[in-house]
Formats: C-alpha cells, sequence, structure tokens
C-alpha cells in the first residue's frame, strides 16, 4: 500500500459520495460489495480519458486497494472546489441562517478559513442554490426546518422514475423545462396563487384583451391609444363604484335576486295554505260544536 494517501469525504452535484485523493483526484462511488466495502472510480472515467484508475474503502473509510494509473493530469483546482462546494453546503445546511442568508459572506468565510486555492464564487453559488431548492418545501424560512429526508425532493425523484419506466419522455422533458424555468429562474412566489386569489382562470384577462383588440384600429398612433386607453379606465372605475352601490348589477346578481324572490314567493304560499288549514280545522270545529 502506497503511503501518504489522504482522503477526503465529498459529495457530488448529485448527492453521491465522492473521495478527494490527496487534493487531486476525485473518484465517485460505483459499487458497494458484499463485505461492506465500496469501490470508487476516478471521475474521469466517463470521460473520453476512460481513467481505468479506482479506489477501495473498507466501512471505515480505510484504503483497502489504490490503483493509481490514471491517464490523465492531477486536477487540483477541481478538486479544491469539491472540497470548498461541499463544506459549504454542509455549514449552510448545520447552520440555522435565514434562507435570505449572505451566501458571497458565507463562502469567503469558509474558504479562507480552509486556506485552499479558491474556486469561482459563481459556480459555488450556484451549487449552493441547487442544494437549496433540491429540498424546498414551500413554507419553509430556514435550513434548521428542512427534514434530512424532504417529502418533496421524494416525490421529486418518484415521478421522475415512474416516467421513466412507462416512457412518458415528453412528460419528463416538460418537468426539466418547468423546473428550469418557474422554479430556477423565477422565484416560485411571484407565480404560485395558490390559496391566494379568488379567479384561478385569466379568463377575466382574456375577455379585456379581446375587446381591447375590437376598440382600436389596427395600428392606432400613440395619441389615439392613450385616449382610448383613459376612457376605458374611467368607465372601469365608473362601473365599479356603481357595483359597488348596488346600482350595477351583473348576470350573476341577477340571477341570485330572481331566485330569492322565487323561494319567498314559495315561502309566502306556503305559509297561507298552513294558515288556511288550520282555519278550515277552526271552522269545522265550530260547526260540528254549535251547527
Ligand atoms: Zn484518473
Amino acid at each position: 500500500m502506497e503511503k501518504n494517501l489522504e482522503i477526503e469525504i465529498s459529495k457530488t452535484n448529485r448527492g453521491k459520495e465522492q473521495i478527494i485523493l490527496n487534493r487531486k483526484y476525485k473518484f465517485n462511488l460505483s459499487s458497494k460489495r458484499k463485505d461492506n466495502s465500496k469501490k470508487y472510480k476516478c471521475t474521469e472515467y466517463k470521460t473520453l480519458n476512460q481513467c481505468p484508475s479506482f479506489i477501495i474503502l473498507n466501512n471505515e473509510n480505510q484504503i483497502l486497494e489504490y490503483d493509481d494509473s490514471h491517464n490523465h493530469l492531477e486536477n487540483k483546482f477541481g478538486a479544491a472546489k469539491s472540497i470548498v462546494k461541499n463544506k459549504i453546503k454542509d455549514e449552510i445546511s448545520k447552520s440555522s441562517i435565514p434562507f435570505n442568508v449572505n451566501i458571497k459572506r458565507t463562502y469567503d468565510e469558509i474558504s479562507q478559513g480552509m486556506g485552499l486555492i479558491c474556486p469561482g464564487y459563481n459556480s459555488i453559488k450556484s451549487q449552493v442554490t441547487r442544494s437549496r431548492r433540491k429540498q424546498l418545501p414551500p413554507d419553509i424560512t430556514t435550513f434548521d426546518e428542512i427534514p434530512n429526508e424532504s417529502k418533496y425532493y421524494k416525490t421529486k425523484s418518484k415521478i421522475k422514475s415512474e416516467c421513466q419506466e412507462h416512457n412518458y419522455v415528453q412528460f419528463l422533458e416538460f418537468l426539466g423545462y418547468f423546473k428550469k424555468t418557474y422554479l430556477i429562474n423565477f422565484e416560485t412566489e411571484n407565480w404560485n396563487y395558490y390559496g391566494n386569489i379568488e379567479h384561478i382562470t385569466n379568463n377575466v384577462s382574456e375577455t379585456f384583451n379581446k375587446n381591447l383588440k375590437k376598440l382600436f384600429a389596427k395600428k392606432p398612433t400613440f395619441f389615439q391609444l392613450l385616449s382610448e386607453l383613459q376612457k376605458e379606465e374611467s368607465k372601469y372605475y365608473i362601473d365599479d363604484e356603481r357595483r359597488t352601490a348596488g346600482i350595477l348589477r351583473n348576470k350573476k346578481q341577477k340571477k341570485l335576486i330572481r331566485t330569492e324572490e322565487i323561494k319567498a314567493l314559495v315561502k309566502y304560499y306556503k305559509n297561507m295554505g298552513i294558515l288556511l288549514k288550520k282555519k278550515r280545522k277552526v271552522l269545522e270545529m265550530i260547526s260540528l260544536n254549535y251547527g
């Protein structure tokens, strides 16, 4: 066994175990064996290099075997980056810093503290953001509140594996698009109105758009546009006032009023019926007794 082999345990972007050797080479977990030993393959294995180097650790992370036949240059920068990234992720998830934590500061503190060659801040930032989003249930504000095995995360991987099973390629593509657009590019609170608004369709805005189209000539001049918009705007203000005052009623309200009127009439006639029956009984009794 070679001497001076120093290993550090890190994680890949996808959360898989990664071993960093002498801060030069990276190895990803490839298989677990029956005797609990683990085989890690050099990360250059999957590239054009197809590096054959591997390392085997026992369950106490002691090196059992190391094949150092790397066919590429050592990558100090890449290895350092992985260590810092992992350390930062760890620090953030351990601490109770709220979500709006200043990543830059954390990054500076930790990377300085580690005395390492500093990998790019942007790369770290995206890494941290990614690890946050991975376990992001909707109303969590601090990292402390995130359960280790987040349900949200589990559901996502379940959907993914089911799609793969049934070959729903298009839906998977859509999920990818959805994640990129709505979970990464835009903040959820900017588009998700779950439980917040009355109208869950955009019919109102569609109707408004249709009406506006009718109003204008194909290419109105700026001042035509402005004047028409002003007219429209004042109309809506007045309509709103009248609606609130109960002068203007929409179809639904009118219908409701009619229904109420009918209900009242039915009730009235029922009461009259009961009253008539009572009167008739009283009259019958009178005629029986005195007739
Ligand atoms: Zn290698």
